[in-house]
């Protein structure tokens, strides 16, 4: 995050039809790309490249993209004929998101004017699936989108494909910082870290707890001090019959935590933490209101040592981070069941690390005893989150490869208080029912712990998988479980 990234546009043509027609197909282009960047819809800025005709150029343009650290990908368009075994060298060394936008200049067919100079001109319809096939043959992973440049839909399309591009470079450098291993004993939190940095290009490291506590406990009076009232500030306070000074106090231990792992992340280029209850030597607390903070500042998080949601977390975080508006991104655990018929959905939670982004109201901080653990109290941020659809997603490990499950789902508002529950909640319902949204991602071994987004949708994660040459399935209301288990079985085949 933080790149100014931006996308290459690059039409292909020939030099078949003369000056004229180049000139011509020069002019169009710069006009959709101009017409693209005032949109107002597109995230990123998107570069006019020359015309390209030949091999050499078609080459040349394809390693300069892979060279510029600013590009996050190419789009590419035939505004006439280009002859695809020109695009066989170029496609074969470039590196980057591709994105084939199949549109046209005019939207309509000029009827009383046309002739065959006219289609000579404008044939995408002939060049893009010329285009299209030597991308097919050669089995390279793209985007296709069809329809009329100036159309809002396609334009809302490619923004959503600019996003998945981002977290695709993004997705490649991606730092999870391990301060506690695996919760003893579970197994779907587990995985192959040698096998993810090949596969993601994460970097999955391991410190002893202590080293980041010592971090903690060098943090300055002054600091804790000023960023509690940043917190008394920002959120309401649950004294709940508490002390008010012991209340102060357990607060301020999670503002040197915020405070030290922050501090620890960035002197050591880290984008994501997983803790470990189990494994707190040289904290006070279980990590809690620390960790929504860091969360909310676009770090990945995942608990009991669940580094591939961590990762999957900060991967949605720098996904949505262009997105206008936008809604929230956080972990999550599936907790407990509504099974009344009519209100059926999962309430979800975590025992403290839920991402203040999603709340739907003014957060409150409460401290409450941890049921799990040997340590004080821990001060937490407590809400309800807002009502809307999202993308629920668990990336697992099945031994020999990973599988990406993605869960439309929907929150429904939190009308009925739970005064007695610590923690910050969502109410959701999955895709396509409780019964079998619930049975689909059993089936296809989903885990508890998710990475959740209003922000994203389901059709980016997927993208994003197939970039990445995994498998996704989707749960959405077009599943059944008939359907569902074959293609798991399908899958196993493909994907071994
Ligand atoms: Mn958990």
């Amino acid at each position: 995050m933080g790149k100014k990234y931006q996308f290459w546009f690059a039409t292909g043509s020939q030099d078949l039809y003369g000056e004229e027609c180049l000139r011509v197909v020069a002019e169009h282009s710069a006009k959709i790309v101009e017409g693209l960047n005032q949109s107002g819809i597109l995230p990123y800025e998107i570069v006019l490249k020359p015309t390209l005709i030949d091999n050499n150029s078609i080459r040349k343009t394809f390693n300069d993209a892979n060279a510029d650290e600013n590009c996050a990908g190419v789009i590419t368009w035939m505004h006439t004929f280009s002859p695809a075994k020109s695009w066989i060298l170029g496609l074969q060394e470039y590196r980057k998101p591709l994105l084939h936008l199949h549109t046209q200049f005019n939207e309509e067919i000029p009827y009383d004017t046309i002739d065959m100079d006219f289609m000579n001109t404008n044939q995408s319809a002939h060049g893009d699936r010329e285009f299209g096939h030597i991308v097919s043959r050669m089995g390279i992973e793209r985007k296709v989108i069809v329809g009329h440049w100036a159309n809002q839909e396609v334009q809302k399309r490619i923004a959503s494909w600019m996003l998945t591009a981002i977290g695709i470079m993004e997705s490649s450098h991606i730092r999870v910082l391990r301060v506690g291993d695996n919760m003893r004993n579970v197994a779907v939190t587990e995985g192959d870290k040698v096998e993810a940095h090949i596969k993601f290009g994460w970097e999955i490291d391991a410190y002893n707890i202590t080293d980041i506590a010592e971090y903690v406990k060098s943090v300055s009076e002054s600091d804790v001090k000023a960023l509690m009232e940043e917190y008394y500030a920002s959120y309401d306070i649950l004294l709940e019959g508490r002390d008010e000074d012991e209340f102060r106090k357990h607060v301020a231990v999670q503002a040197a935590i915020e405070i030290g792992f922050e501090k620890f992340l960035q002197e050591k280029n880290y984008h994501a933490i997983v803790t470990n209850f189990e494994m707190l030597s040289g904290l006070q607390q279980l990590p809690g209101l620390a960790i929504q903070r860091l969360m909310q500042k676009g770090y990945g998080f995942g608990g009991e040592g669940d580094w591939k949601t961590a990762a999957m977390v900060r991967l949605m975080k720098v996904m949505t981070a262009g997105v206008k508006d936008a809604k929230g991104t956080s972990f999550m655990e599936d907790y407990t069941y509504n099974l009344m018929q009519g209100k059926q959905g999962i309430l979800q939670a975590h025992m403290l690390e839920v991402c203040p982004s999603i709340a739907d109201v003014k957060p409150a901080i409460k401290v409450s005893p941890l049921t799990m653990g040997n340590r004080e109290d821990p001060a937490r941020l407590v809400f309800t989150s807002k009502p809307g659809k999202g993308v629920a997603t668990s990336l697992v490990d099945l031994g020999n490869r990973f599988r990406l499950l993605i869960n439309e789902v929907e929150c429904l508002p939190q009308d009925i208080p739970m005064p007695k529950l610590p923690v910050a909640t969502a109410f959701w319902k999955p895709e396509p029912s409780l019964e079998v949204g619930a049975e689909a991602w059993i089936l296809a071994g989903g885990a508890h712990h998710t990475a959740f987004s209003y922000d994203v949708t389901a059709e980016q994660m997927g993208d994003w998988a197939a970039a990445m040459g995994i498998e996704a399935v989707y749960i959405d209301k077009d599943t059944t479980i008939r359907n569902f288990k074959n293609e798991l079985k399908w899958n196993s085949i493909y994907y071994r």
